[in-house]
This record gives structure tokens, sequence and C-alpha cells, in this order.
């Protein structure tokens, strides 16, 4: 776009000196020189640490100037009674009820702290919407809100199916883990034990030689939660996460929902910029001016800066958790926008253009595009998963790689849709069956659900679709 040049003449261009690249690849930055330079365009090539910076989604070229440091944004995860509601509400209770004027809290999707961490105040977002359900069902709609994850694990029961699930999902998303190994006052706790299990995931504690921290706790007792929160700021520090402050706010919808009296409610989370009462905005396909602004704490806010969530009235219709939403100078043109969505969300949902199915995955390697196929694998026993992944270990991937983003025995659910759904994946399924709902799940997301009995078959088609020849079904 910038060159005003279409694609299929950047390859060509590229083509003649002797560089064969497809249209959906992406060029380093002197190739991408070179080719300016043909055209007598000036490439303005940003610090290279700059650019590899995470969340580049949310930083444009023109904050690079003006970055300060934000808060962290921590989701917490694990398996059901961990602690994961217990922790957040003792975090918080620890945090922010003691030293606030009566001590009044609303719940709207997020809450931050105020810790001392060398002699400085620092701020801990918290997403207290406890579960990963919450974090699946945003990154498959393409948001990436957390900095940090805390995995919890109870250490009288260890490492449980959604433990592991959290694990791949917070892996998948490339977020950090740091690991609150928790009810250590339990007489049954055995957190070493914990430890033990959690290195077969690829997490090994920084005691025993390996990167990942682990900080046993107890979450009812409040015991070490200053020891947790400490270590969520230096990990922080080392992701070295910022915004721009300065521009005009954008970020993602976490909660959203109609109220009788305010009309539509939405809390948003501020990944970049500032939003101010009176900004005009667009959240999905959704329209407004915001009216006024709530924080965590109850009281209305005229500002919000980034890391915060701020509850929003004054919206047109009520958006989604996980949009994105901006800030606009020009209300014409940002209800232009919201309308033009609504109408591409309408014809997609018409279409269902775009989805990733194995036959579409090997049309792809057929024309030499496919780099990667990403899959998800749910089988009725332990037994089975093993033949399987030790079958698909013997095809040859020369070109194509298979990942494997989670493989587990058990029924295909909501939250393997989900993942799909984020990463792009195919689920295969052998001798299981749906969870209920999830049939419907996987139609609604456009989720290919491919389902087996027997395994040679299923290998023959990951096979033929890894070298362009699986047939589209009739
Ligand atoms: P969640 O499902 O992960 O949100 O788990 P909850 O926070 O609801 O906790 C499940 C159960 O474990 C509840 O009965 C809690 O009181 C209990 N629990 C949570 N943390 C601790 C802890 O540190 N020690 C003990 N002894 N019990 C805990």
């Amino acid at each position: 776009d910038a060159l005003a040049m279409p694609d299929t003449e950047i390859v060509k261009t590229l083509f003649m000196k002797g560089i064969a690249v497809s249209i959906t690849q992406s060029l380093d930055t002197s190739t991408v020189i070179m080719v300016a330079e043909e055209l007598e365009v000036l490439v303005d090539t940003p610090e290279p640490e700059a650019e590899a910076r995470k969340v580049t989604e949310m930083l444009d070229i023109e904050d690079m100037e003006n970055l300060h440091l934000r808060p962290p944004v921590v989701t917490i995860m694990g398996h059901v009674d961990h602690g994961k509601t217990t922790l957040l509400d003792s975090i918080r209770k620890s945090k922010v009820a003691s030293g606030e004027a009566g001590g009044i809290t609303q719940h709207i999707g997020a809450y931050h702290v105020d810790i001392e961490h060398n002699e400085k105040e620092q701020q801990i977002v918290f997403l207290d919407t406890p579960g990963h359900e919450a974090f699946t069902a945003m990154r498959a709609r393409g948001a990436r809100v957390t900095d940090i994850a805390i995995l919890v694990v109870a250490a009288d029961d260890g490492v449980r199916p959604q433990t592991i699930e959290a694990i791949k999902h917070a892996q998948a998303a490339e977020v950090p883990i740091i690991v609150a190994i928790n009810k250590i006052d339990k007489e049954a706790a055995q957190p070493d034990r914990v430890k033990q299990e959690l290195m077969q995931y690829g997490l090994t504690s920084e005691e025993w030689g390996g990167d990942t921290i682990m900080v046993p706790v107890s979450a009812i007792k409040g015991e070490n939660l200053d020891t947790l929160l400490e270590m969520i700021v230096l990990v922080s520090e080392v992701e070295d996460l910022q915004a721009n402050p300065e521009r005009s706010a954008k970020g993602t919808v976490i909660e959203a929902h109609l109220d009788k009296a305010k009309g539509a409610v939405a809390t948003l989370l501020i990944q970049n910029g500032t939003l101010h009462v009176g900004d005009i905005l667009v959240a999905g396909s959704v329209f407004g001016k915001v009216r006024a602004m709530v924080d965590d704490r109850g009281e209305r806010v005229d500002i919000a800066s980034p890391s915060f969530a701020v509850e929003v009235l004054g919206l047109n219709d009520v958006p989604f958790a996980g949009d994105d939403f901006e800030v606009f100078t020009n209300e014409k043109e940002a209800r232009l926008l919201a309308n033009e969505r609504a109408e591409v969300i309408r014809q997609s949902r018409l279409m269902q253009g775009g989805r990733v199915t194995l036959t579409s995955i090997s049309a792809q390697a057929q024309e030499g595009e496919l780099k990667e196929l990403n899959l998800i694998l749910k089988a009725d026993v332990q037994g089975s998963v093993e033949a399987i992944l030790g079958s698909l270990k013997q095809i040859p991937q020369n070109e194509i790689h298979i990942r494997m983003l989670l493989s587990a025995p058990g029924e295909i659910t909501q939250t393997d849709i989900d993942l799909a759904a984020a990463s792009g994946a195919v689920i295969i399924g052998f001798n299981t069956t749906f969870a209920s709902g999830a049939r419907q799940a996987a139609d609604e997301a456009g989720v290919d659900v491919r389902e087996y009995n027997i395994i040679y078959k299923l290998l023959e088609d990951i096979q033929d679709a890894l070298e362009g020849l699986l047939e589209p079904e009739l």
C-alpha cells in the first residue's frame, strides 16, 4: 500500500533479482529497503528492538518516540478448585480494600493493585474473570490482552487436565507463565511433586535449574502473596511493557452487557494511549461517545491510561468481549467504520469464509504456501493418543511442520474449539465424541473437526493434506 504497487509486482521485482517469494510471505527489512529503492521510496526503519516488541500490534511507529512503561496485565489460570477465585480475592483484599475509603470495590472484569517495589509505587492489573475460558475466547477473537499468566496449581492435587490446557494456551499465545503453587497450608501439600510434574510440560523451576518462577502460596491465608506480586513486577520489567500515553486510546473490550438503566455498558482495557470522557470510539461494530467512565474502585474518572480498565457508558450497542476498540477524531468516520464492520460481520456469517480446514490446508500445500499445520488431537484413551502421536512422527515433514497444540484423551470440548479457532488449528477426534454444545460451537466458529475411528485413515488424510493431495469432501 505504501509503495502504491500491486503485490504481484513486488513478487515479480524480487523474482527478477533471483529471490523467490510467495504473496503471503513477510520480507525482512533489507529486502523491503531494496524493493523500495527501486521505486526511489525512502524507508524509515525503527530500532530493531522496538520492532521486535511483542505487543507491536497495538503500537504504531509514531508511538516509538513517546513510549512509557505501563503496568502488566495479568490473567490467573488453572484447574477448577485449585484456588483461582480465592487468589484473586485475597490479592484484591490485601491490596485494595484496606487502604481504600470504605473499601467499596466494583466488579468490572479487571482490577488493579498498587504495590511498593524498589521504593517506587507500581501497579499490576488483574483480569478477574478466572479460568482460561475468557482468555481463550478472547484469543479466538484475535485479542491479546494478557502480558503474564499466573498458573495456579494446588499443592495437594498436582497437575490436572485444565492445568495442562492452561499451559498449552499460555504457551500458544507466547505469554510468560509464573506458577503459584497454592494451598501450601494443607497437610497434604507436596509442592515438590507439583514442580516435578510441571517439568513434563516444559516448566522447570528456577531452583531446579530452569527458568520458570514458582511461588508457594496460600491464597486462603494470604501467605506469600507479596512475593508473588513482586515476581509479577520482576517479569514485567523483563518484558519491558510499554505504551504511548500521549496518543488517542485503543485496546480491547473485556466485558460488556446491557444495563436496563444505563444502556450498553462495556469494560475497556486500554492497551495504548489515553481514553478521555467525550472521546468518540468504535468498538468492534459498535459506535459511541464516552459519556462516563467508572474505574474498578467504583469511582468516576475522566481519563484512563495504558493497561487500566474502565467501565464505559455511551455506546450505541453492546460489543463483544474480545472486540478491539479505537478512538476517532471524526465522528462521521467512526460511525461509517462501525456500520461497515457490522456489514462485514453479517456477510462473513453468511459465507463462513476464510476458515481453516484440512482440505484448505491441502490446497495451500499444493500451492507451496503452507509452512505449518496446527493440530489438536482428542482420543478415547491415552494409549490411542500415544499411538497416533507416534505414527504422526513417522510422516515425513520436509517443508511442512506439524505443530500439535494439544493432545489428550477425552471429549472434544468448548475450550478445544476456542483454541482451534484462536490458532487456526484443525481438530482430530479419534474414537471420541463432542461434549455438550461443542459441535454447535465448532460450526459457529467455523472450526474443522475431523472424526476418525481407524488410525490408518487418519494418518492417510494428514499425509495427503501435507502433500496437497486431499480431495474436498462433497
Ligand atoms: P477455583 O475454582 O480455582 O476458582 O477455586 P476456588 O478459589 O473456588 O477454591 C476452591 C476451594 O479451595 C475453596 O473451597 C477454597 O476455599 C479452597 N482454597 C483456595 N485456596 C486455598 C488455600 O490456599 N488453602 C486451602 N486450604 N484452601 C484453599
